[in-house]
């Protein structure tokens, strides 16, 4: 595996593999890899035959009281790691190499990055949306690989791509989670044993919510109501929000009638943890 630290290095081995016609597969991250990111390196590996991870921990996505500072980087862990699931390029370039200084340009993904988490965290998408535009220039991948796990990025995301013709195929791969239902997440390494048992209930209350619809309620008021009072139910964790919408538009749903999204954010501690399931 070729580790790069540059936007020539990886553009120019990116260029070299597609001119042997090999399908460039591309997944970015911000490292402290899981088994959740390397299901995306395995998708891509599956469907691409040149893949190029990226760990990036981008300032532009974190607010200013967020744990930009504290975000784990293990980065000689998680190259062995990509290493051995035969990844065939590591993209991880200094933040300098990404924002220039002077760097005026943004990506803003209008209305949509104001939703869910974009709410909570006013300028999060912008950056994701910034810094995802300028690694899809700067890989040019044929296909790029998100988790479900953040559901409102996707939706974020796949309008990016659409609004500005962008020639990459979205592939987005489901949750991956611990034998206990936990989403896996860079930031359970912030829990400790107590609030690891607390943040459970992000994924019971989607448990409950999902056996409610399964039972016959369609209603999104009585849905998320279901899911707001598991969440009321641990003293340990404090409601972000508890949102059913569509996927798409990321707008509130009155019914369950169609493909649904299901979210929750929660602050555990400090630690801001979030999951969904889509319904329907
Ligand atoms: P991050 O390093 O947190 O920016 O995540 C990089 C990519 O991995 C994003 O597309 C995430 O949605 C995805 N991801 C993170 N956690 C999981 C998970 N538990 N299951 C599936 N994908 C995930």
């Amino acid at each position: 595996m070729k580790v790069c630290r540059t936007i020539e290095e990886v553009r120019g081995l990116s260029r070299g593999a597609r001119s042997e016609g090999r399908r460039i597969g591309f997944v970015p991250t911000m490292g402290a890899l899981h088994e959740g990111h390397l299901s995306l390196v395995r998708a891509a590996k599956a469907e691409c035959e040149f893949v190029i991870v990226s760990i990036f921990v981008n300032p532009t996505q974190f607010g200013p009281n967020e744990d930009l500072e504290r975000y784990p980087r293990p980065f000689e862990r998680d190259r062995e790691m990509l290493e051995r699931e035969e990844a065939d390029a590591l993209f991880a370039p200094d933040v300098e190499e990404i924002y220039p200084p002077g760097a005026l340009t943004f990506v803003s993904v209008e209305e949509l990055s104001g939703k869910l988490d974009g709410k909570s965290r006013p300028g999060h998408f912008r950056g994701v949306a910034t810094v995802v535009a300028k690694l899809f220039h700067i890989v040019e991948p044929d296909a790029a690989f998100f988790g479900q796990k953040d559901a409102a990025q996707v939706a974020v995301l796949r309008r990016m791509v659409r609004d500005l013709a962008l020639p990459v195929e979205m592939c987005v791969c489901p949750i991956v989670r611990e034998a206990d239902g936990l989403a896996m997440s860079s930031r359970n390494a912030y829990l400790s044993l107590q609030e690891r048992k607390a943040a459970l209930v992000l994924s019971r209350s989607l448990a409950k919510v999902r056996a409610e619809f399964e039972a016959g309620q369609r209603s999104a008021a009585r849905l998320r109501e279901a899911g707001e009072r598991v969440v009321a139910g641990e003293p340990g964790a404090r409601l972000d929000y508890f949102a059913i919408v569509d996927p798409d538009s990321l707008d509130f749903v009155d019914e369950v009638a169609r493909p649904t999204l299901v979210a929750v954010a929660a602050y555990v501690g400090t630690t801001r943890l979030i999951d969904n399931v889509v319904l329907g």
